[in-house]
């Protein structure tokens, strides 16, 4: 396949993520089969919204496209490589260095301040703490919070800790960025802004795929990927046309 054909008309580049016949069955009594062969890739300076009812496996799928969680049988790559011939170890490396996550909790320690909170998302990356504050500090521009970069989360407003989440993902300077709702304990004016910032970030070259049942809200998203009880159900870019892996509804 060339770029070309799995690009549509937005300008793309490698594949970042690809999943094949990924499938998730949670055990129990009663087996409950929370993703049930799907299949999609992201290109590298794609934007895509996951949208779909709760309950439909959207932060299930979140969950193994971000290799916190392993399909039950199906193939997921990052970068190229086969994360079943991984080990734990090798995939937190890859989470650390490769993967932004946000969600819609934020997860921000509440006694840091902003900055302390972005660079800590580092810990991990190996680099120092002099080059952890300074991206820090960068990823906290990109954001538009520079100057509440010595504020904690509870001098902040709800968008404001998203914005400092955001910066967190972001400051490693990371292959692709994952957002599971992250509009989702926010009003809807933070939640929009919130959305307006993915997409500045997009246009500067950031991977991103967010997570939301906000149909309004992923109706803004240049791709639209609808999972519904586990199924993928559309795919579809805004130029109209359906991309890779999509399964249609009659
Ligand atoms: P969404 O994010 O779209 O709301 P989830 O991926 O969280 O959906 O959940 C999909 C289905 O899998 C739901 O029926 C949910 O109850 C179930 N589920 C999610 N996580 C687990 C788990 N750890 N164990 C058992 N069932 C789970
Ligand atoms: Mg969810």
């Amino acid at each position: 396949m060339t770029r070309s054909e799995t690009g549509g008309a937005r300008a793309v580049g490698e594949p970042v993520l690809q999943l094949h016949e990924v499938s998730k069955v949670y055990p129990g009594a009663s087996p409950l089969v929370a993703l049930d062969k799907a299949g999609f890739s992201i290109h590298s300076g794609e934007l895509v919204a996951i949208v779909g009812p709760s309950g439909s496996g959207k932060s299930t799928l979140l969950q193994i496209m971000g290799s916190l969680d392993r399909p039950t049988s199906g193939t997921v790559r990052i970068a190229g490589d086969d994360l079943a011939a991984m080990s734990d170890r090798d995939l937190a490396g890859l989470r650390a260095g490769r993967i932004g996550f946000v969600f819609q909790q934020f997860f921000l320690a509440q006694h840091a301040t902003a900055l302390e909170n972005v660079a800590d998302g580092m810990l991990y990356s190996g680099a120092g703490h002099r080059e952890r504050l300074k991206a820090a500090a960068a990823a906290l521009r990109r954001v538009g919070l520079a100057h509440r970069a010595g504020h904690r989360p509870p001098e902040l407003s709800g968008g404001e800790r998203q914005r400092v989440a955001i910066a967190r993902a972001l400051a490693g300077n990371p292959a692709i960025v994952l957002a599971d709702e992250p509009t989702g304990n926010l009003d809807s004016v933070s939640g929009a802004a919130v959305f307006k910032l993915l997409k500045e970030l997009n246009a500067e070259g950031t991977t991103i795929v967010v997570i939301t049942h906000d149909r309004e809200l992923a109706a803004q998203m240049p791709r639209r990927i609808e999972v519904l009880d586990g199924h993928i159900v559309t795919d579809v870019s805004s130029e109209g046309e359906a991309t890779t892996g999509g399964r249609h509804l009659p």
